[in-house]
């Protein structure tokens, strides 16, 4: 079974529209508020893309422009925490208060990706987008930043999305901590990030026993099995739901969860890489060629959550990032492949 039965009253009332306990974001009280500022975000950047594309050329200008979400002044007297989040193609930054509200928030693109950029050009692009969101260093308590790739300490010990060339250990926080005032940075995992935010104010919270994945330009995931802190290491987005003879993932396995659902396999499986994920998410309703691949990732997708759910009785599997920002036409597939797959012979089964 899928099973929410390990929440509480509340958050059963709170999570009456999900379905297989597979919990979309969007539904959380306080991640609405987080996500509605994304959009708004992507609107002022002018980007529809979900890998954040923006024109070159304009990389400094980009942060500048799109501080939202109200005032980070009016903030002065309570204090905020930073969090900066490393992707494949952008760096974006949140200022939050005590309770997870956003205060601000900034997005910058890293042009040709993260890969291609040096150690200490990232690092200039997570302190100006931090200078975006930060108008009183004063009332910042502490800088948090989530970057892909195994971590350790305060340095990136090897990634494959970044720093291509670069000699890993990368002592990013160090690098981001030289341009910011000497702040202290605490560097954690980008999925863990996730899945530690999720928990606070999003939509794991008060579950035990969580799974969040995060679907971008790749899969990440963050697991929580009790205690305030998510297991170290935990790969989910490679587990391997295709099986041996599934497709290629970037990591050199075959029949990864990140060959079926993450975006650029999305936009590979619709057969045209001049549209985006959103894009073919979009079109899923219309093209029959697009539905099909929407549809492979999200059945893909859906075995991937079974798994977390049976293996490891999880109660909620959170679905974030990009991908799962498409909204319905990808998020109800996802819960429909589930339900086709649930128990049918033992009792106890989810029917939600
Ligand atoms: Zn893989």
């Amino acid at each position: 079974k899928l099973g929410l039965d390990r929440c509480g009253a509340t958050q059963l009332r709170r999570d009456g529209q999900r379905t297989a306990g597979l919990v979309n974001d969007s539904h959380a009280h306080r991640c609405r508020g987080i996500r509605s500022s994304r959009a708004a975000s992507r609107r002022a950047s002018g980007s529809t893309s979900c890998r954040g594309a923006r024109p070159r050329g304009s990389r400094r200008r980009a942060a500048e422009e799109i501080i939202l979400g109200g005032s980070a002044g009016s903030a002065a007297e309570e204090m905020s925490y930073l969090g900066l989040d490393l992707g494949a193609t952008n760096v974006k930054g949140a200022l939050v208060d005590d309770e997870g509200r956003v205060l601000a928030h900034a997005l910058e693109p890293l042009g040709d990706g993260a890969a291609t950029l040096a150690p200490a050009a990232v690092a200039e692009v997570l302190a100006r987008v931090a200078q975006s969101c930060v108008r009183d260093w004063a009332a910042v308590r502490a800088v948090g930043v989530g970057a892909p790739g195994a971590i350790e300490g305060d340095a990136i010990t090897g990634c494959a999305n970044l720093f291509r060339g670069a000699r890993f250990p990368v002592p990013l926080a160090a690098l981001v901590a030289a341009r910011l005032h000497g702040k202290r940075i605490v560097l954690v995992n980008d999925a863990d990030a996730a899945a530690l935010a999720e928990r606070w104010v999003g939509a794991a919270r008060g579950f035990e026993r969580a799974a969040v994945l995060t679907l971008g330009t790749g899969v990440g995931c963050g697991l929580f099995l009790g205690g305030d802190a998510p297991l170290r290491d935990v790969e989910a987005g490679h587990a391997s739901v295709g099986g041996p003879d599934g497709r290629p993932c970037p990591c050199g396995a075959r029949g990864c969860l990140e060959a079926y659902a993450a975006a650029p396999a999305i936009v590979r499986a619709y057969g045209d890489d001049s549209v985006t994920c959103r894009d073919v998410v979009a079109r899923a309703a219309s093209d029959d060629r697009a539905a099909r691949a929407v549809d492979g990732a999200a059945r893909y997708l859906a075995v991937g959550c079974l798994d977390l759910c049976r293996t490891l009785d999880v109660g909620a599997v959170v679905l974030t990032g990009g991908v799962a920002r498409a909204g319905p036409p990808f998020l109800d597939r996802v819960r429909r492949h589930a339900r086709e797959m649930d128990w049918t012979c033992l009792p106890g089964r989810a029917d939600r």
